[in-house]
């Protein structure tokens, strides 16, 4: 069995060497189990380490005391903040992370704070850019935070894989939706997206964006739940980034977090009012005023979490930083390419990604008749492989439901070989041929 894809270009033994030590390693971390597991970007399997980690807290919690516990883990968790912080750019401190329960629950605490009905420096930004892919609890979000701000979301333009189309934009601009003229970047009060999407293994374009909206002056929240750990999240310079644990981080469920840049952090309202977010504001009359915001980013706190979910997740950035975060990327990318040339047209699926997309997300399109819930079900039920199902609901962009395998270091080539070999079998198609 070979476990290093063969690359067409000539100078990556080293490349591929380095990224089978890699995988053993993190193979070797993880307990052997009868399931192929292909679903990092559902959730991730966590090492024995972080598991260890996570019950020794659980116990501590009983033995010494919940919240004496807790300071004990102080500097343990405000390390794995800084390392977030690091993973997004020089501009991020400790300081300016906010543990939350989920990547969906922190933004939206962010977007509950965000000024939107205040008018931009040219008074008239009403619009905030968006994309088809945008997943869809996301949108939810934003389409009821835009609407209580009265504020209109706009499509930025995008390619025919949902990434968002550059020349377009500084050319031709983002269409009103409503027939109008069209709107510049910098008229917009806010863009948001994210980095990799659910629904395909395409990254946006997120630094070339990130600088246009600096050069125009519009904040960016950019959403790398489904990126962090699995693609270069550097150099972006959004002014705030939601993201969760379980998935390419390889920590556990339950955690997500919020980063805010700290000049940004100022201008924003309370996340979720409560005593870790705000304080109450010194009453003048008998006028009811509004709670203060707590300085920085605390004022998107939200208090009691599960304190053995964070110091798992501390555990897992630990083992991300140790390993060299490019090293993994290269090594998801490289056993994601292996998988898509496999992949692509077995059991009359079809990829739907160009073979060497930087990220670890394989998407597959049905071959006619053949729902891929229920193909999802068999694989796991006959073949113990674990893969997701999407379904139409994960984004505007998606016409019909889809398969995503998607791969961690800790899984080899031959993990890929046996899905496209079980695909063949359990797919109506070639069942019959
Ligand atoms: C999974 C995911 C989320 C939501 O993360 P949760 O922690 O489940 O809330 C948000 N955006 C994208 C792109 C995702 O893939």
């Amino acid at each position: 069995m070979t476990d290093v894809p063969q690359q067409p270009a000539g100078d990556t033994r080293q490349g591929d060497l380095d990224g089978e030590q890699i995988g053993q390693r993190w193979r070797l971390a993880r307990r052997s189990t009868e399931v192929t597991h292909l679903d990092a970007a559902a959730a991730a399997r966590a090492s024995e380490a972080t598991i260890d980690a996570q019950t020794a807290f659980l116990r501590s919690e009983s033995e010494r005391g919940a919240y004496v516990a807790q300071l004990g883990a102080a500097d343990l968790l405000a390390a794995a903040r800084g390392t977030l912080a690091k993973l997004l750019g020089p501009e991020l401190g400790a300081d300016d992370v906010v543990f939350h329960q989920s990547a969906s629950a922190a933004f939206a605490a962010l977007l509950a704070a965000w000024p939107l009905s205040a008018p931009g420096p040219s008074g008239n930004r009403r619009f905030v850019g968006v994309v088809p892919g945008e997943f869809d609890s996301n949108l939810l979000a934003l389409e009821a935070r835009a609407a209580a701000a009265g504020v209109v979301l706009v499509d930025l333009p995008v390619d025919g894989q949902g990434a968002v189309d550059l020349d377009q934009l500084d050319r031709t601009g983002i269409a009103d939706g409503r027939g109008g003229p069209p709107i510049s970047l910098g008229d917009l009060a806010l863009v948001v997206f994210p980095q990799v999407p659910s629904q395909r293994g395409v990254p946006q374009p997120a630094a070339e964006i990130g600088r246009r909206c600096a050069d125009a002056g519009v904040p960016l929240i950019v959403d790398v739940a489904q990126s962090l750990g699995q693609t270069d999240t550097g150099g972006i310079g959004a002014s705030a980034y939601v993201g969760t644990s379980r998935k390419w981080l390889c920590g556990p469920r339950g955690v997500g977090f919020v980063v805010v840049r700290p000049d940004v952090a100022d201008q924003l309202g309370i996340g979720v009012p409560s005593g870790y977010s705000a304080r109450h504001a010194v009453h003048t009359g008998d006028q009811q005023v509004p709670p203060v915001p707590l300085p920085g980013a605390a004022r998107l706190a939200t208090g009691e979490a599960s304190i053995a979910a964070q110091v798992g997740l501390a555990h897992a950035l630990g083992e991300l930083v140790d390993a060299g975060p490019a090293r993994l990327t290269a090594r998801i990318a490289a056993l994601a390419a292996y998988g898509r040339r496999v992949l692509d047209g077995a059991g009359g699926w079809q990829v739907r990604e160009r073979l060497d997309e930087p990220t670890g997300i394989i998407t597959l399109a049905p071959p006619p008749g053949t729902d891929p819930m229920a193909v999802r079900d068999s694989l796991y039920r006959e073949e113990r492989i674990l893969i997701s199902a999407i379904p139409v609901g994960r984004s505007r962009d998606l016409r019909e439901p889809l398969l995503r395998a998607s791969p961690h270091a800790y899984n080899i080539p031959a993990d890929l070989d046996h899905l496209a070999h079980a695909l063949k079998v359990h797919s109506p198609r070639s069942r019959g041929a």
